[in-house]
């Protein structure tokens, strides 16, 4: 007998909760175990929890949304798969594929200083086997495991302010926490305010930096190309070791984390993996500071706006504080303000890849066919920003 289509009971899924927890919580309230939920309710095999959180069958995430009535935008994105192109550019590691999300941008070093190592079969931020972390604060009030505590993306829970620590067994049934007395450190707040900026993008789809705010898919990348640079080899550094050893100083872990010999920050050990998000931080405070050379072409990203306006050549008239700037702005005003920022995001974007990349994700959101991407494009050349800094494809390095 088929079961009805709609479930009754379907607990609510917690802000970018994990399908394998979802599910076990669901399957809970009927008193089932997640694998008999799928076999009996869903006629899937057991699938383990890597599977669904990475790339489950795409009939399952359909036949879930039927079933509990949530949309399937929301229902995808409790799986990494769910996350394709703002976190990952693709899960099919392809050629190239470190060359086009890791030294596309460049912060600590010019960009033609850093290519040199590049592995060949990678996906970022995957690590080999599922990870078990999680905020103890969260973890005690719900058994609710969030898909991003499986990353090394983040360290510490932006709610409670504490560290992500590690645990073995499964939430609901039993916890064993077991993180390592030299891993349970103080959170510093360099990191602790990154791990915000991370969890805004993952939330909100955009990060607030000093200058203006980008694109969760270019933060992500902007994050692991920090780590990259502070992992390269310590010959290629120049006149800026100083600079690079400072910032490891500074967080008090060994240099480049202890490595002797490069490997990606996906395969490294949590505690590895710790010390260079925290070196990323601090590398982030100190740009943002003024205090730590950064010669890369997104640096500025990072430091706040210029006291003087930069004029944009083009648009001259900037709105004028009027003596009751208090009052409420009209909508007239609002609309003039709309307008220059977006004049000044264009004017931006003929000259910064960073900025046409950006204004070209925000313009495309939600277009649909290839169609309107195309007359998207064309309106690009309109205006005058070059093409060719949105080019993600490439074997060449377009920021170079
Ligand atoms: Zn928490």
């Amino acid at each position: 007998m088929r079961p009805p289509e709609r479930w009754p009971l379907h607990p609510a899924p917690a802000e970018t909760e994990s399908l394998s927890s979802w599910l076990r919580r669901i399957a809970a309230s009927y008193g089932l175990h997640s694998y008999e939920l799928l076999e009996h309710e869903l006629g899937q095999r057991e699938l383990s929890d890597p599977e669904l959180d990475l790339d489950p069958p795409t009939h399952l995430l359909e036949e879930l949304a039927k079933r509990t009535g949530l949309d399937q935008h929301r229902v995808d994105a409790m799986t990494m798969a769910g996350w394709v192109p703002w976190l990952f550019d693709s899960l099919i590691p392809a050629p190239g594929a470190y060359e086009t999300y890791v030294h596309q941008l460049s912060v600590l070093l010019p960009p033609k200083r850093r290519n040199i190592y590049a592995p060949r079969k990678w996906l970022p931020w995957l690590p080999g086997t599922g990870a078990r972390r999680g905020c103890p604060d969260c973890l005690e009030s719900s058994p609710t495991v969030l898909l991003f505590w499986q990353l090394p993306v983040i360290a510490s829970c932006p709610v409670h302010g504490r560290r992500l620590e590690t645990y073995e067994g499964r939430p609901a049934d039993y916890i064993l926490w077991a993180t390592p007395a030299h891993d349970r450190r103080a959170l510093p707040e360099s990191l602790s305010l990154m791990d915000r900026r991370t969890w805004q993008a993952i939330t909100t789809g955009s990060v607030d930096l000093p200058r203006y705010p980008v694109h969760a898919g270019i933060w992500f990348r902007l994050l692991r190309t920090l780590l990259d640079e502070l992992t390269t080899a310590q010959g290629r550094y120049g006149r800026q070791l100083d600079d690079v050893r400072r910032v490891w100083e500074h967080c008090g872990h060994p240099f480049r984390a202890g490595l002797y010999s490069w490997q990606p920050f996906e395969t490294l050990h949590w505690t590895a993996q710790q010390q260079l998000l925290e070196a990323a931080a601090v590398a982030m405070e100190l740009i943002e500071a003024g205090s730590l050379t950064a010669r890369g072409t997104s640096a500025h990203l990072l430091r706040p706006e210029p006291s003087s306006n930069i004029g944009d050549g083009t648009r001259p008239a900037p709105l004028t504080e009027t003596a009751d700037a208090q009052e409420k702005p009209t909508p007239d005003v609002l609309w003039k303000r709309a307008l220059d920022s977006l004049g000044a995001a264009i004017a931006a974007a003929k000259e910064d890849p960073i900025v046409a990349k950006q204004l070209f994700d925000v313009a495309r959101y939600g277009l649909r066919n290839e169609e309107s991407v195309r007359a998207l494009r064309e309106t690009f050349v309109e205006l005058q920003i070059p093409l060719d800094f949105l080019s993600q494809t490439n074997d060449q390095h377009p920021f170079a």
